[in-house]
């Protein structure tokens, strides 16, 4: 820090955080109140641009060649200028850990993908996201970078620009746990219709929420809705984002592939390491499609 504040351009390498700060400001107005579809729309924009300003500025703190698409062509003029490709914001989470051993929970992860995800079926085609999904990952992300903004960034922070932004961060926290009552509420609500149905309910991979009851039709998410006609294209978008195993063509045979063909209905929709309600911190080995368990496995 020394050396930045030498040469003059300590200003260079804060307005980042106050940056990615006021993104997180602006997701929590839109996710407020009841947020239409332009609301959700921006908040999933903001918190998108939020999560890469402020990963990518603990990579600035420790140096700014670290946020250049290719650091060994890093150049200081053209970082200076803006004019350069700047890494993705998965790359920067690898950089975080290999250089900085900043290790992010694989859960935060998981959850900064999909949200990438739909940012880019935003840019594409408008989000398919129900609401409630839209406010509960919103909340989970906010949780995250909020930390991350403590742990990480506000020790590189001083005088006013630190006053700034906990101030900030202090107003963006009160109103996410408004946000986050309401998320409760609503799964308080749900818990005497899921209840009966615990052994098969497990984590919505578009909410985030223990809420989607699998083994019979409807496949629905009683939190947001989101329902899937097929079960084994539920199945695999369930390891792919629940327990991060991206499906490739040929996976289907592997014995190491999380999903196997169901003893009882011959589907190949037996996720063998499924988190349920009744069971959340076990693997099961649940059928998505007639609801059996089976602990042999396929
Ligand atoms: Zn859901
Ligand atoms: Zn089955």
């Amino acid at each position: 820090m020394t050396e930045r504040q030498a040469d003059g351009h300590a200003h260079l390498y804060y307005p980042p955080i106050l940056n990615g700060l006021d993104y997180l400001d602006s997701v929590v107005d839109h996710l407020s109140g009841e947020p239409n579809p332009r609301n959700l729309k921006y908040a999933v924009l903001h918190l998108q641009a939020a999560t890469e300003v402020l990963l990518k500025a603990r990579l600035l703190q420790e140096h700014w060649s670290l946020v250049f698409k290719d650091p060994g062509r890093a150049d200081r003029g053209r970082f200076e200028s803006g004019a350069f490709e700047s890494c993705a914001t998965s790359e920067a989470i690898i950089r975080l850990r290999n250089i900085l051993a900043v290790e992010l929970p694989k859960s935060a992860t998981d959850e900064i993908s999909q949200l990438t995800k739909w940012r880019n079926a935003l840019q594409h085609y408008g989000l398919i996201a129900p609401a409630p999904a839209v406010e509960s990952r919103a909340a989970h992300i906010l949780d995250f970078l909020l930390l991350f903004i403590n742990e990480y960034l506000m020790p590189g922070l001083s005088g006013e620009d630190a006053e700034y932004a906990y101030e900030t961060a202090y107003h963006i926290r009160s109103r996410l746990s408004h946000i986050r009552a309401l998320i409760q509420a609503r799964m308080d609500r749900l818990s005497p219709v899921l209840a009966p149905h615990a052994e098969r309910t497990v984590s919505c991979p578009d909410c985030g929420q223990l809420a989607l009851v699998v083994g019979s039709a409807p496949l629905r998410c009683r939190f947001c809705d989101e329902e899937h006609r097929n079960p084994v294209n539920l199945a695999q978008f369930y390891v792919g984002i629940a327990l991060g195993k991206e499906w490739e063509p040929g996976y289907e045979d592997l014995a190491t592939w999380p999903i196997q063909r169901c003893p009882g209905c011959a589907e190949d929709t037996l996720v063998l390491e499924a988190g349920t309600a009744a069971a959340p911190r076990s693997h099961t080995p649940l059928c998505f499609a007639c609801g059996g368990i089976f602990p042999t496995g396929g």
